[in-house]
């Protein structure tokens, strides 16, 4: 089992007692880095983490409500102002990292374990606030090694580190040499746990969650002790930590949260789709029976996911019908349609998701999912209209540009597909990719003169934007 984690790395730190309100460590104005740097290189991180990393779990479900999540922790952090992209990863181990720029992975294994949604609050919270610090170029700046070269080789290392595009990244440069230095120091730890407890706070979640949660990875960790990573063995995770958060909450009013139903049916979803697809439906079908749950929706929404996944789209259908009666959710009708899909009814699937979408038009997977159901229908045109609709709503989607080029490519027209894939490109941040689609487009043969002037104008504007940014590394 893979279990190299930043975050595990992060907890394994035994930081002294320290109380609140102490002065940060510094700032950022001292960078000669900028936050616009700090976001190319992780722009660049991810780029390698989307192409190369098979555990990059695009799940839209899911996704979306890490974002709203995280997004809700970053309205109350120290600077909320800055762009954030929360991701999720394939995982069933505990695990989240943060490279430069506001990209933080998750392992779904972290959401599974979660008992509450403030406990996955805690650790979002936390990583933010490396972010939200600096942390990575201001480790780099003590080291007097701090440069765009410096920062993206220890954003590479955390790649390397945490995702399976490791292997794939892990020769490049330097980023194997400093992959011994990229832990965190002490104070960096103490900083983001002082600063995650007043986001965590600031934002309205359950504030013990937190040391409730750094119990939880202690006993964790303790299960690793004969093949953990030497950084885990080296430092194992003690009490400071625990006890520094625990005399955080000390006197303060006890607060109950309840969870999100988001939170219960994304946790739900998740663990329906780890382990073996026969063994995870009996343990959930058994959890269900004796009502070992925390939520009984949840329970049998994951039951109902679980069977689909075990190729049992009918009993699947069973077993949603009666929460559909009972309870309107978003994910829910998303499960109705691709439970429909399954038992080859394509059209069933399209009225579910048109008539969800009349009460949420804004839910992205419920969109993604009309698209793609009316472009597998040959609706070509119904599909383009919706994804110009979206486009105009959400334009740094790069999944709708993706479904536009798979739409545009169907119907055999190359220039705008091309096109297309050029901009999914850009807004994953990989511009040499985006100018070969774009000269593609130009050889195609099937545009008319103003599609044509169009790819010409983006193609030098995107040349241009290569040229600026080979000038700032240097
Ligand atoms: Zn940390």
């Amino acid at each position: 089992m893979r279990f190299s984690s930043l975050f595990v790395l992060c907890l394994a730190f035994a930081p002294p007692v320290l109380a609140d309100g102490l002065p940060d460590l510094g700032d950022s104005s001292q960078l000669t880095v900028t936050p616009q740097m700090e976001r190319r290189v992780g722009e660049e991180a991810m780029r390698d983490i989307r192409l190369h990393d098979p555990a990059f779990d695009d799940d839209a479900e899911a996704t979306a409500y890490l974002n709203v999540l995280g997004d809700r922790l970053v309205a109350s952090s120290q600077d909320a102002h800055q762009p954030f992209e929360f991701f999720l990863v394939k995982d069933p181990t505990l695990n989240a990292f943060a490279l430069p720029g506001g990209f933080i992975g998750v392992n779904t294994g972290t959401i599974v374990t979660a008992q509450s949604e403030s406990e996955l609050a805690a650790v979002l919270a936390h990583e933010i606030a490396h972010v939200t610090q600096h942390h990575m170029a201001r480790m780099a700046a003590k080291q007097g090694q701090l440069s765009l070269a410096m920062l993206a080789a220890m954003a590479l290392a955390i790649v390397a580190r945490n995702s399976q595009a490791g292997s794939a990244v892990a020769t490049i440069g330097q980023a194997g040499a400093i992959t011994a230095q990229i832990g965190y120091s002490r104070e960096f730890e103490r900083e983001a746990d002082r600063i995650g407890f007043h986001t965590l706070q600031k934002a309205g979640f359950d504030v013990r969650a937190m040391p409730a949660f750094f119990l939880r990875m202690q006993k964790a960790g303790r299960l690793y002790e004969n093949n953990a990573p030497a950084y885990l063995r080296d430092h194992p995770i003690t009490t400071e930590r625990i006890a520094d958060a625990e005399n955080r909450v000390q006197g303060l009013p006890y607060k109950q949260v309840p969870d999100s139903l988001d939170f219960q049916l994304v946790r739900a979803k998740l663990r329906a789709q780890q382990g073996a697809p026969r063994d995870t439906l009996a343990l959930l079908q058994a959890d269900l029976r004796d009502r070992k749950y925390s939520n009984e929706i949840a329970a049998r929404y994951g039951v109902a996911v679980a069977l689909l996944r075990a190729q049992e789209p009918v009993r699947a259908a069973a077993e949603l019908a009666p929460l559909l009666k009972t309870t309107e959710h978003p994910m829910l009708a998303g499960l109705e349609a691709r439970i429909k899909r399954a038992n080859g009814d394509d059209k069933g699937a399209l009225a579910v998701l048109k008539h969800a979408l009349l009460r949420y038009p804004d839910d992205r997977a419920l969109n993604y999912a009309c698209i793609e159901t009316r472009q597998r229908l040959g609706k070509n045109s119904d599909a383009a209209a919706l994804l110009d609709q979206q486009i105009r709503n959400f334009p740094n989607d790069a999944r709708l540009y993706e479904l536009q080029a798979k739409g545009y490519s169907s119907e055999g027209k190359q220039l705008l597909a091309h096109q297309a894939q050029a901009e999914a490109y850009v807004l994953q941040g990989s511009l040499p990719a985006a100018i070969e689609q774009l000269q593609l487009a130009q050889k195609s043969g099937d545009g008319d003169f103003y599609q044509l002037s169009s790819v010409d104008a983006r193609l030098r504007d995107l040349r241009a934007q290569l040229a600026q940014q080979k000038k700032d590394d240097k």
